[in-house]
């Protein structure tokens, strides 16, 4: 078989390295998801989103984490730029996404 070229229409079975877009939208639902307020059809589209992209699937499970410990209450104890370094570590990690989705 002959290299596809770049640009080709995805096929919908690999992964894509650079969804861009999809990943703006499935980071704008992730709050809403992390929250219980997204609703059952986004909650779909977003896990087809996070089968196929590593780095918003690595993202979420470290938001869920994250959210976990508010919940206890750990975070109380937790120095806040321990937080705001984990964040950037995020950001630096999902260059791609730092200007399309500013964070605050
Ligand atoms: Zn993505």
């Amino acid at each position: 078989m002959s290299v596809e070229p770049t640009g080709a229409t995805p096929t919908g079975d690999a992964p894509s390295a650079d969804c861009g877009e999809n990943c703006v939208e499935a980071l704008e639902r992730l709050e809403a998801y992390l929250d219980g307020e997204l609703p059952q059809t986004r909650v779909a589209d977003l896990a087809d989103h996070l089968r196929a992209c590593y780095p918003c699937a690595d993202r979420v499970s470290f938001e869920e984490q994250l959210r976990n410990l508010v919940r206890r209450g750990c975070v109380d104890h937790a120095p806040t730029d321990l937080v705001d370094r984990v964040r950037a570590r995020l950001q630096t990690e999902l260059p791609h996404l730092q200007e399309q989705a500013p964070l605050g």
